[in-house]
């Protein structure tokens, strides 16, 4: 059968439960779908030390329930499930439609899409052993659990570039590792790792082994190949930065909402709404540059502020 609602939410991380309190808070009964990871990224890692009002740091996934509990005690209506398909109104005021898996439909006035993004990986064995045990897509996240130490980064982008200076300031130094012989990043950026005297920048380099122990989890070290040469060689380090691109959950909007950068969602300036009116963006899905939770929370915030406004104007 299916449901009307005002706002539907979809993606339980950070960005979608803080709508949920926001949604819920202001009236809007909103419904949310949690998608296969119940909780979102933050459920695949152990401490979280950033994140605003946790003076100890907090468990990822203890953090999440605690999100989750906090919309609920407002009334958002967590619902564990998909969303497979959307379908927008081309009238403005007229009913959005998302189809969950086991073939529920539901109506909505507004949409808020918080599906948020996956970093890619490089697909070695031993760099998916040593994930979460010095194997990082983060380094604004987890670069301070090695301060002083010996780091490497995988990437030739502008986000590798800005990790690698981040890094630069906390570690002892920096091995960036480019797999040609150029990198893709912006000349501004280029420069910055250029300036750093503790970054070894290589390019032709491309990893063929993360090498470390399991028990306790630990990386020590790089084995890199010279695409050119072929040679191979040995680089020390206790934590490998992977910085190859992120691929945001957008699959579901493709040719629905406008898209850039690769995938992530295009919102207006200073504003959560996307190219549909009433549907709304927020978190990873959207965010290219900061990909943080409490950035996502933030977003999570304003769309739910916003789709208040679009039903109020709309009524
Ligand atoms: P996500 O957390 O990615 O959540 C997306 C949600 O959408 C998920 O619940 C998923 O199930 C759901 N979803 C996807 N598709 C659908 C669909 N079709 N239908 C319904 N639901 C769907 N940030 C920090 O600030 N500090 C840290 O210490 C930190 N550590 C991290 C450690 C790791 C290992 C990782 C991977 C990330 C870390 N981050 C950290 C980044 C942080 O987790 C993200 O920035 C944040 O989770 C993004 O929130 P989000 O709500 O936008 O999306
Ligand atoms: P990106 O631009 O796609 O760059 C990915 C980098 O990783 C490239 O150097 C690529 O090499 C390399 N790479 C890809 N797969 C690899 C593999 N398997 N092994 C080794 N290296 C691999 O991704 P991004 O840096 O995350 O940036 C995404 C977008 O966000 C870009 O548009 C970027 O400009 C933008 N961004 C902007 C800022 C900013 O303005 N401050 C900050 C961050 C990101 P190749 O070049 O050989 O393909």
């Amino acid at each position: 059968m299916t449901q009307e609602k005002k706002l539907v939410i979809l993606g339980s991380g950070p960005a979608g439960y803080s709508a949920g309190i926001y949604a819920a808070r202001a009236g809007l009964d909103p419904v949310l779908i949690t998608g296969l990871e119940m909780g979102g990224q933050l459920t695949t890692t152990t401490e979280v030390d950033n994140f605003p009002g946790y003076p100890e740091g907090v468990d990822g996934p203890k953090m999440m329930v605690e999100l989750q509990q906090q919309a609920e005690r407002f009334g958002t209506d967590v619902r564990i499930g998909f969303i497979n398909k959307v379908e927008f109104s081309k009238k403005i005021g007229g009913m959005h439609k998302a189809y969950a898996e086991g073939g529920q439909e539901i109506e909505a006035q507004t949409i808020i899409i918080s599906t948020g993004a996956t970093a890619k990986y490089l697909g070695l064995p031993s760099e998916q052993r040593l994930r979460g045990g010095g194997v990082s897509a983060c380094a604004v996240c987890d670069g301070f659990f090695y301060k002083g130490q010996e780091v490497a980064i995988v990437g030739g982008g502008d986000t590798a570039a800005e990790e690698a200076t981040y890094l630069a300031n906390i570690c002892s130094k920096v091995t960036m590792l480019v797999r040609r012989d150029q990198m893709r990043a912006s000349k501004a950026m280029q420069h910055r790792v250029n300036q750093a005297s503790n970054i070894d920048l290589r390019y032709n380099s491309e990893i063929e082994e993360v090498l470390g122990t399991i028990s306790p989890k630990g990386v020590e070290g790089v084995r890199v190949r010279n695409v050119q040469t072929g040679s191979t060689s040995v680089i020390n380090c206790k934590g490998l930065f992977v910085a190859i691109g992120h691929a945001p959950a957008s699959e579901l909007v493709k040719g629905k909402l406008d898209l850039h950068l690769g995938g992530y969602v295009v919102t207006k300036e200073n504003s959560t709404e996307t190219s549909v009116p009433g549907v709304f963006a927020a978190g990873d899905i959207t965010d290219y540059k900061y990909r943080q939770a409490v950035t996502s929370a933030g977003m999570g915030c304003m769309a739910a502020l916003d789709a208040e406004k679009w039903l109020a104007e709309k009524k």
